[in-house]
């Protein structure tokens, strides 16, 4: 059996290899010319680290991303609202990491090559359409001068992201992606560590936001590269560009967090440090009542874009990568495993994209804006702290992270 996936992110690399590892050949096909390391931070989830980790991908993370120990939420003056261990610090028997996009990409490509062999990436191939005839999917991918490459395989995932070919051809009524309403400016500064060196912080409320998380260790000098992102929120009908390419500038936004300078970090200072500054509006797709249609199927952000809150978006999409292998290796029978890998992960991720329309965990920010009557000291207690847990267990359960869940799961 040889099967095409479209697309060579985080989830298409990631899926190969579990693919590989079951004993299934694949071929990945990625329409960048090269793949660079684009993008900026974002983060592991213990629960798709620990099939990284499976993978014999720990030690590479390890030398390139943080373990974060912790979360911790803030109001918009820097009050204190809530905080939690994360990862190994919370009792998870594997890290959490808040790592740079493009070196998880790299490190997953690099793997790609060494175990399947360079001729199972190719670059330069974009997916323009396909058919199913009998027991194989004939695919047409174009080259950056036009040419077009007819390529077949027994199947086809498409891994390509949130503006998916492969989606939009299983759903041509689909429509646009559905927007909160929200733009966020993204960035990474080389900078002095805050807090623990391995804090990821979230503060502000639902309209106006930052996150901010080192995805490095820290240097002799005690510098670490600081992913950050800003977001608030603008009118509905503002024009956006859905491209995570999108250059944003300081002016747009910057001045808005001018006063956001806590002792423990300078969130402007931040911002105007940086090198290069992304814009992306905060998009997701409507959960899908179908991802697979006999050979073909859907993984990752092309089958469930989701809003970030919850940092949730490519663990999810690590899932999808072993639930696939492990249906195919098992059923053998490409369109049964379609199906049952569709039946085990769209309904869990369906939940998760209705749950981050409503801030997902973030919620405890919103309900300390809406709920305190300004009397609180350095740290908020106007919302009991049991109300504020209840809100990050609920969370980690819902999106498959409660360290029970995780733990219990053996490795192999
Ligand atoms: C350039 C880029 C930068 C990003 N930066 C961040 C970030 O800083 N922080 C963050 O949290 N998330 C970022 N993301 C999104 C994040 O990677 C995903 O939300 C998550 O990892 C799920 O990954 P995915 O593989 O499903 O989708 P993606 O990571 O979007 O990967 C999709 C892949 O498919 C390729 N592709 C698209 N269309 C076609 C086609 N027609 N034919 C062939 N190949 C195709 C794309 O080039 C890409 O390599 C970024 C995505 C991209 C593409």
């Amino acid at each position: 059996m040889q099967g095409l996936i479209a697309g060579a992110g985080i989830v298409g690399l990631t899926t190969a290899l579990t693919l590989h590892k079951a004993g299934l050949k694949v071929r990945i096909l990625e329409e960048a010319l090269e793949i660079k390391e684009l993008g900026v931070g974002l983060n592991l989830l213990p629960h798709s680290v620990k099939h990284l980790i499976d993978l014999g991908l720990g030690p590479a993370l390890d030398s390139v991303a943080v373990r974060t120990g912790e979360l911790r939420f803030f109001s918009e003056d820097g009050k204190a609202i809530w905080q939690e261990p994360r990862g190994l610090d919370a009792g998870y028997d594997v890290p959490q990491y808040s790592i740079h996009r493009g070196k998880l990409q790299a490190l997953l490509k690099q793997a790609v090559v060494e175990r399947m062999g360079a001729q199972s990436l190719v670059t330069d191939r974009r997916l323009l359409g396909f058919t199913e005839q009998g027991d194989s999917v004939n695919a047409e991918f174009s080259d950056h001068s036009g040419v077009v490459h007819k390529v077949s395989g027994d199947y086809l995932i498409g891994a390509d992201g949130i503006n998916s070919v492969v989606r939009q051809q299983l759903h041509p009524d689909q429509g646009s992606p559905h927007f909160a309403g929200l733009i966020l400016w993204r960035g990474a500064t080389f900078s002095h560590s805050f807090l623990t060196a391995k804090t990821m912080i979230m503060a502000g409320h639902a309209d106006q936001k930052v996150v901010v998380y080192p995805i490095s260790s820290p240097d002799s000098e005690g510098q670490q590269l600081i992913n950050w992102v800003a977001e608030f929120r603008v009118p509905l009908e503002t024009a956006h560009v859905d491209d995570w390419k999108g250059e944003g500038q300081l002016e747009e936004f910057a001045a808005r967090f001018d006063s956001w300078q806590f002792s423990w970090l300078n969130v402007p200072v931040l911002f105007r440090q940086a090198s290069r500054i992304y814009k992306f509006p905060m998009i997701d797709r409507d959960p899908l009542d179908r991802w697979s249609f006999g050979r073909v199927t859907l993984a990752g952000d092309a089958a469930h874009a989701m809003f970030p809150n919850g940092s949730n978006g490519a663990s999810q999409g690590i899932l999808d990568a072993v639930c696939i292998a492990e249906q195919l290796s098992s059923q053998r029978e490409v369109v049964p495993a379609f199906k049952a890998f569709e039946e085990i992960r769209r309904p869990a991720t369906t939940r998760l994209i209705l749950d981050n329309r409503n801030t997902g965990p973030e919620r405890v920010l919103q309900l300390i804006k809406d709920r305190c009557p300004g009397t609180c000291g350095s740290e908020h207690t106007c919302v009991p702290a049991g109300e504020l847990e209840d809100i990050a267990r609920a969370y980690k359960k819902l999106a498959g992270f409660a360290r029970s869940d995780v733990n219990e799961k053996t490795s192999g």
